[in-house]
């Protein structure tokens, strides 16, 4: 899309939408809106803010582009965002209300949308500002923009890293709060350097030959969970379809201890490798026929709850097995689709700044071995170790037979 300058697609139908067992369908749902707004009060209350403190405690929070360890985060806190905070916005129909809405009236904000907390860590911990304030001016300035957070924080803090390491002599420093919204709006327009921080991370590493320096996988930024305070989110961002995502296996959130044990999905030692390619297989399986059912990963119903739902609407008959067989399905045909796009195993991969342990023993000095976790993942799936092509049973139990691999 973004080659062919699409920004959207837009649809609309006219035909009624069919419920199979509206009453069915309508009682269970009221019953699982209330025990899962009742369950997530916290988010409500909070918003996803909430994980500044957590994410610290477990050093899952990156702080100066990944490399440093401890950082006073409260200014940063969900505590902090209350002294400017003016409502709440939930997503249609949602029990919960995780949105933020703040008024900063001192940059020209009002009621306009808080920011999260990957952008609190993209633009917070990432680049050392410890200022909610200034960076909800960042978060709405790229808002303005239409401009993703996580890879503009992360690239601008992978710059700054360039300029410390005197790779750069673009003056940038840490903890400049002024500079950072200047950029912003440079790369909106690309102007200055904002022209070549526009092109992300990866381009930028390339173009000044420190290809090795840059944290992406398949040329999108990592977003801020550090695969080295749980180890799981290593095979998730190698091989996640569109690049290092949090979005596609919630690994971080797993090893915490939110397992989903009727499909498999048991939490286990954050910082071990062994037996993670798999979990995180299942983790990607069950959140692909999640995102299918159009449900926010927030919302975490019961595994039979969610399919009483479906089979309530369509008069099917699915069950466990089968909405996990959906999401391989799907998490399959998008590697199919990818490998004939001209990426191969090779892609499946971790920077590697991020294969070394975090400073000052902060995990017990763990580093991700992606390599295992990859063939447990591979294995698990019935892909090729030394490609990552499905093999053909695999399509084929997949009922995939008629899509060839390349
Ligand atoms: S649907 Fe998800 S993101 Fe939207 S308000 Fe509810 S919990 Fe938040």
């Amino acid at each position: 899309m973004g080659s062919k300058n699409l920004k959207a697609i837009a649809v609309q139908g006219t035909h009624k939408v069919e419920v199979a067992d509206t009453e069915g369908f309508a009682a269970l749902a009221r019953e699982s809106s209330k025990i899962l707004g009742d369950a997530m009060y916290h988010l409500r209350d909070s918003g996803t803010s909430l994980y500044v403190d957590v994410g610290i405690m477990f050093n899952d929070m990156p702080i100066k582009y990944f490399q440093e360890t401890e950082f006073e985060a409260d200014g940063l806190s969900a505590a902090t965002m209350k002294g400017f905070l003016t409502g709440r916005t939930a997503c249609y129909s949602c029990p919960i209300g995780c949105g933020r809405v703040v008024s900063l009236p001192e940059f020209g904000m009002d009621r306009v949308a808080g920011p999260e907390f990957q952008t609190i860590a993209a633009f917070g911990t990432g680049l050392m500002i410890p200022d909610l304030r200034k960076v909800s001016l960042m978060s709405y300035t790229c808002n303005q923009y239409g401009m993703d957070t996580i890879s503009c924080g992360s690239t601008i803090s992978f710059a700054t890293h360039l300029c410390d390491l005197g790779k750069l002599d673009w003056g940038l420093e840490w903890n400049d709060p002024e500079r950072v919204v200047e950029l912003i709006h440079e790369i909106g327009n690309r102007t200055g350097v904002g022209d070549e921080l526009g092109e992300g991370s990866m381009r930028l590493a390339q173009k000044h030959n420190v290809p090795e320096l840059a944290l992406h996988v398949k040329g999108m930024e990592i977003p801020n969970h550090d695969p080295r305070a749980f180890a799981g989110m290593a095979a998730v961002y190698a091989v996640a379809s569109r690049g290092a995502t949090h979005l596609e296996g919630d690994m971080y959130s797993v090893d915490m201890g939110v397992d989903v044990r009727e499909v498999g999905i048991y939490s286990g030692d954050r910082l071990e490798n062994e037996g993670k390619g798999e979990t995180a297989a299942r983790a990607q399986d069950f959140r692909a026929f999640f995102d299918s059912s159009i449900m926010c990963h927030f919302a975490l119903v019961p595994p039979q709850t969610l399919i009483d739902l479906l089979n309530r609407a369509t008069g099917a008959s699915y069950s466990i097995e089968d909405i996990l067989r959906i999401g391989a399905r799907a998490v399959t045909m998008k590697r199919l689709f990818n490998l004939k796009c001209g990426l191969t195993g090779a892609d499946d991969n971790l920077p590697k700044p991020l294969l070394h342990p975090l400073p000052d023993y902060a995990t017990d000095d763990f580093a991700p071995d992606i390599e295992l976790q990859l063939n447990d993942y591979y294995d698990y799936r019935g892909w090729d170790r030394a490609t990552g092509v499905p093999s053909a049973k695999a399509l084929k139990e997949l009922g995939l037979e008629g899509l060839t691999s390349p």
